[in-house]
């Protein structure tokens, strides 16, 4: 059994802890967290080991009633791989850490390529992480870029990529961030981040981005525009797309008009938390003229990267081939909507 370690249990980290704790060859040897709130106590009551991030902080878990396993040191040490899920530049600080125990770590989409050894998507370049020390699981928006890509470049080419990401302000739980009322192109320049963070998953391919927020929480809704190097009619893109496991192309008979319908199909589903692992790509949308795809596509932020999360961990360790592993991650968690 891969024993998994979990630094930082938030968003992404509980997730990433619930879909490693489903698969058959790993375990969860604990998780840290800096405070004793509601996702501490959560993590006990799940039964997962919890060990302190910030050495200061002990005395707080134990004021709050919370027993600990110990310091993320001790979590590290024990662990044949981290899944470190803290906010955005703190994986650069827990980077020496990692290394001092000789221990590989997976980091998220919002460290810097810099940090890392190699970008990670299973779809499209598995293979590359392995014996990686430092891998980054791409970010949520890069990851559902590179699941649609990856099959178009395979099957037709790609010349060129435009798309434009309507980003969600924040998560549900955000309370602090925005907008409100507004729409903000984000960032107003152009190319937006984005293109070049795909570059880290095919350094090859010619994308142009731009990026806006508006105030909803759902998801992310991806606006695309593919031009294709090979003939393509829009019913075999949109073939070639459904038999992608973690491309979900919804049919129209759905009714499926957004993204909160996306979200109460998906807890009607019985996902948890609501969870759409898949990039929900519109079927009605998919259309090609001439050289050019177009489609729709809702990217849910909070969970996408889950299973990208539990791939990782095999690929770096060597464990399995991209296809076994994404099989057995898709089987665990129940990756795939039956419609
Ligand atoms: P989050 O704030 O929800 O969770 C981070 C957790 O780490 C919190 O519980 C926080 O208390 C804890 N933490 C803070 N400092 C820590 C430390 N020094 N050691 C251990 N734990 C610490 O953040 P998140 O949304 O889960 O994001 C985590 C990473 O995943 C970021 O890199 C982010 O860019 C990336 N990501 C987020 C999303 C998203 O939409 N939420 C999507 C894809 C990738």
């Amino acid at each position: 059994m891969i024993q998994v370690g979990i630094n930082g249990y938030g968003t992404i980290g509980k997730r990433v802890a619930d879909a490693v704790r489903a698969q058959p060859d790993m375990e969860v040897v604990g998780v840290a967290k800096t405070r004793p709130n509601f996702e501490a106590e959560q993590a006990v009551e799940n039964e997962y080991p919890l060990y302190a991030a910030v050495e200061e902080r002990v005395d707080q878990f134990a004021e709050a009633g919370i027993e600990l396993a110990g310091e993320v040191e001790e979590l590290v040490a024990a662990s044949d791989i981290v899944v470190d899920t803290t906010p955005s530049g703190i994986g650069e600080q827990n980077k020496p850490m990692y290394e001092a125990h000789d221990t590989p770590a997976l980091y998220q989409g919002g460290e810097d390529a810099d940090l890392v050894d190699v970008s990670f998507n299973a779809r499209a370049n598995y293979g590359e992480a392995e014996e990686a020390d430092h891998t980054r699981v791409v970010s949520c928006n890069t990851t559902g870029l590179s699941r649609l890509l990856a099959p178009l470049r395979e099957e037709y080419g790609v010349e060129k990529v435009r798309a434009t990401l309507v980003r969600r302000g924040g998560d549900p739980a955000q309370s602090s961030r925005g907008p409100i009322n507004d729409t903000l192109p984000d960032p107003v320049t152009i190319p937006s981040h984005h293109g070049p963070d795909v570059n880290t998953i095919f350094p090859d391919l010619d994308i142009d981005t731009l990026g806006m927020k508006v105030p909803a929480t759902l998801t992310h809704t991806h606006s695309v525009n593919v031009e294709l190097a090979g003939d393509a009619t829009t019913d075999e893109v949109r073939e070639l797309l459904a038999g992608e496991s973690r491309l979900f192309v919804l049919p129209g008979r759905l009714g499926i008009d957004g993204s909160g319908k996306l979200k109460e199909f998906a807890l009607d589903a019985g996902r948890p938390r609501g969870d759409v692992w898949e990039n929900a790509i519109w079927g009605e949308s998919i259309t090609v003229e001439g050289d050019d795809l177009y489609l729709f596509q809702a990217i849910h932020q909070e969970s996408d990267v889950v299973p990208e999360n539990v791939d990782a961990i095999r690929a770096v360790l060597g464990e399995a081939d991209a296809r076994e592993s994404i099989e057995r991650t898709n089987e665990a968690l129940g990756v795939g909507f039956e419609v």
